[in-house]
Parts: structure tokens; sequence; C-alpha cells
């Protein structure tokens, strides 16, 4: 049984039998892992705050050959977002970022950029408050990694340019296409969403803040690229709805 030492974020955790925890925790490495912290849940536990939503650590564990579930032996804090999720609104899009990291990455999958992007996000959160844009910006890289989404500006079909057309597109599905390529069902995407779009994934998450983008076209292109991420998990984000619900008083930068 190898003892193994990596860096780690905390995705979700979930309670184990009587003071244990079963954490889903994303290897910086190796990619997204499960395991079980034993007493996690008792008072005075070794692991203390470490375990807590997309906190940072140092983590080692042993990896058992015949068993998908490791077993934690010991974590170190490096970073924290407990100071952010005293907010409530900044808690709810903290929530949707390890949801939905959860949700869409596959077990043992090294996705050292999706690390990256998530902690840009908790500490874009941090800073500027729980936006649309933080979020539209990593929904938009997350699906951009996976490889669900192709370009904002083109017709998937003809290829044409939609920078001056009407744009297409049906829920849940990533293409987007003209007024010619278009299915009966689709329904319209405008142009300034898909802009924010292509600014979010030609750029960095500082330049699209600077821009700040009008919350009406970032929530389009939010909600699109949600869609997009839920039809390739096949479930509803269950911190989607809670986040929405709560956006009249949030996220309007
Ligand atoms: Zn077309």
């Amino acid at each position: 049984m190898p003892l193994k030492e990596s860096e780690a974020i905390i995705l979700r955790t979930f309670p184990l039998g009587e003071g244990d925890r079963l954490v889903s925790f994303l290897d910086r490495q190796v990619g997204r892992v499960r395991g079980v912290a034993r007493g996690a849940r008792l008072p005075k536990s070794r692991f203390g705050s470490t375990l807590e939503m997309l906190a940072y650590i140092r983590i080692w564990y042993f990896e058992r050959e015949t068993r998908e579930l490791v077993r934690i032996n010991q974590c170190e804090l490096i970073e924290s977002f407990m100071d952010v999720q005293k907010d409530y609104s900044s808690a709810v899009a903290l929530a949707l970022v390890s949801e939905i990291t959860d949700s869409v990455l596959g077990e043992r999958e090294a996705a050292d950029a999706q690390f990256r992007l998530i902690l840009l996000t908790a500490r874009a959160i941090r800073s500027a408050g729980p936006s649309q844009v933080v979020l539209a910006y990593f929904s938009l890289w997350t699906a951009r990694l996976g490889g669900w989404l192709g370009p904002l500006d083109r017709c998937s079909r003809c290829g044409k340019n939609l920078q001056l057309e009407t744009s297409f597109h049906s829920s849940g599905f990533a293409e987007i296409h003209c007024a010619d390529c278009r299915d009966d069902w689709a329904t319209p995407i405008s142009k300034e969403a898909l802009s924010v779009g292509t600014t979010a994934l030609s750029g960095t998450l500082d330049r699209l803040l600077k821009e700040s983008p009008r919350p009406g076209p970032t929530k389009e292109i939010l909600s699109y690229t949600l869609d997009v991420l839920e039809r390739h998990i096949e479930k509803k984000l269950i911190s989607r709805k809670t986040f929405e619900n709560g956006e009249s008083g949030i996220g309007e930068i």
C-alpha cells in the first residue's frame, strides 16, 4: 500500500458511517479521486478544516489496488476558502463550482488545467464577489476543457461568420447556427452573449472582468453553457437553481 503525496482541492464530502467522511478530491497529478477520511467527523479530528469545500491542500493517501476508495492519511491546508463561504451568495457560487467539477471530471483523468481554473475562480469570487461574469468564465472554460464547446463566432454547419448575423442554438447543444442552418426548434442567442463567450475563451478572467459585460448577455451565455454541461453529465446541477434564484441580488457587477 504505497503512500502518495500530492496537492489537491476538496470537491465534495459526504458523511460516512459513524464518524468518517467520504471525500471527492482533485489530485493535481492524478485527477479526481475518492477516498475515506477516518474519524473526520469526530471532535478533535486530525483533519481539522482541511476537508472544507474547495480547500486547497497537501494530501497524503494510501492507494489500494483492489479498491476504488483510497484511504486519506493526512492533510495540510495550503489555502482555505472558508472565509469566502461566510457570505451566503459566495458559498452558493463555490458550491456550483465544486458540483460542476465533481460531475464533469472522469475518475483519475489528469486535469491540471481544471485545477488551476478552480483556484482562479475561487480567488476571484473572494475578490470580485459571486458574479455571473466569474461563473460564466469558469463554466465556459470547463466546457472548453471537456472538449464540448465549438467556436462561438461561426455557424457550425456552414462555417459562416456569425458576428453580424442572428445566431441560433438548441438548448443543451453547444453548436451555434446561422438562420439558414438552424433547426426549426432552435432559439436565438444574442450577439452580445456570444461575444462575452468569445472574449472569455480568448483571454484572461481579469480582462473579462475589466470589460464588465452587461448582466443580461452574461446571464444568457452562462445559462447556455450550464445547459451544455448539464446535457453532458446527464443530470441537473442542484446548486444551479439556488445560484440562479439568488441572482437578482448578486452578480450585477
Ligand atoms: Zn450556417
